[in-house]
């Protein structure tokens, strides 16, 4: 389970940096690191791969937000589905890479080792279990190499043949010069390869779903829509190419009494008018037990009084948060002979008139 790198520095640029700039340091980073012009150099190509992760996270003001929030500890992946275009070739990039360079990092996908995608997976964890950290069971449906053909597709005993339109180049263009367009080739869907006889087990996609079970650690502090990565345990690359990453989702239920607001959480704590007026202390509970807090003499409704250190443990980082206890004044809606009389004599004595400002200069 390894941190996602900050996109931020790896862009080189400041947390609240423009699009416009952001756009800017990727194309010279892209450039400077493309494959086309570091043929054969595995840092060269491991600083591409950092550099557009960073820019599909920090170019998508949803990803950049969701990464903001959770500081990265999770935070920087994106959704498998999405992933896999760029994880796994260059086409989520191609708006970008296509005026930098033509077709040719198209035309790249069919031959060069290609990464397997990131995918994703949901757990279900209570509130409890997300204080306190745990070890759950996930399981993840993976595509894996189809063990009938090992993964070419092709029915045992033959094998795939070059594609006739595009030469196993796996881009077609159109037009010349200038004015060409280079998109995936249309027969062989950009592999290069054509498959006359397709393997019975996968029919062709050289991949068969795969149930993998495996036992989590997730770190105790994690919120709703936490992601923790298993490294290598997404879908298997490509052509000796490495496997992507499983990312597995938290979903974490509500407590009925802490509710989640940033690193800390909130808790609404009742107490009577009396309690208000004379100011008392009161029980209230924390996450391992109980404590007591002051109600100061005079507390107005919804005044915070917070315990610090008793919240949820800080993710990837020292410490925990705080419990805010909120100050609820509890005003009943019905009135026993007794206490009825007892707020007429209250009234008798606290007769002044808080609204006079409200009015004051009016004629
Ligand atoms: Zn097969
Ligand atoms: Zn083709």
């Amino acid at each position: 389970m390894a941190a996602v790198s900050d996109p931020y520095k790896t862009l080189g640029v400041d947390r609240n940096a423009p699009q416009d700039e952001i756009k800017k340091a990727y194309r010279k980073l892209a450039r400077q690191y493309h494959p086309d012009r570091n043929a054969g150099d595995p840092q060269a190509e491991e600083r591409f791969k950092e550099v557009q992760e960073a820019y599909s996270i920090l170019s998508d003001p949803e990803k950049r937000k969701r990464y903001d929030q959770t500081g990265g500890i999770f935070g920087g992946g994106f959704p498998g589905g999405e992933a896999g275009g760029f994880r796994g070739g260059f086409g989520g990039f191609g708006d970008i890479l296509s005026d930098l360079f033509g077709g040719a990092a198209a035309g790249r996908r069919a031959q060069q080792p290609q990464r397997g995608r990131d995918l994703e997976t949901e757990v279900h964890i209570s509130f409890d279990q997300a204080m306190a950290g745990a070890q759950v069971p996930v399981v993840a449906t993976i595509p894996a190499s189809c063990p009938t053909c090992r993964g070419t597709g092709a029915r045992p005993g033959t094998s795939p043949t070059v594609c006739p339109r595009c030469q196993g180049r796996g881009i077609e263009s159109q037009g010349q010069g200038l004015f060409s367009i280079s998109q995936p080739c249309s027969l062989c869907g950009g592999t290069g390869t054509q498959i006359a006889d397709p393997c019975p087990t996968c029919h062709g996609r050289g991949q068969t779903p795969q149930t993998k079970r495996y036992r989590v650690n997730i770190p105790a502090g994690v919120r709703d829509g936490s992601r923790v990565r298993l490294a290598g345990k997404g879908e298997p690359g490509r052509r000796g190419g490495p496997p992507g990453d499983l990312y597995v989702v938290t979903r974490v239920s509500e407590s009925p009494i802490f509710k989640r607001k940033g690193d800390n959480l909130e808790v609404d704590v009742p107490i009577t008018v009396v309690e208000a007026l004379r100011g008392a202390t009161v029980e209230v509970p924390t996450l391992s037990g109980s404590k007591r807090i002051r109600v100061p003499p005079g507390t107005r409704h919804g005044t915070v009084q917070r315990l610090r250190g008793e919240g949820p443990p800080r993710l990837g980082g020292k410490g925990r948060g705080d419990i805010h206890y909120r100050l609820v004044i509890d005003v009943p809606s019905s009135l026993s002979k007794e206490q009825e009389e007892a707020v007429e004599e209250l009234a008798q004595v606290m007769n002044g008139n808080p609204r006079e400002r409200l009015f004051m200069g009016r004629s």
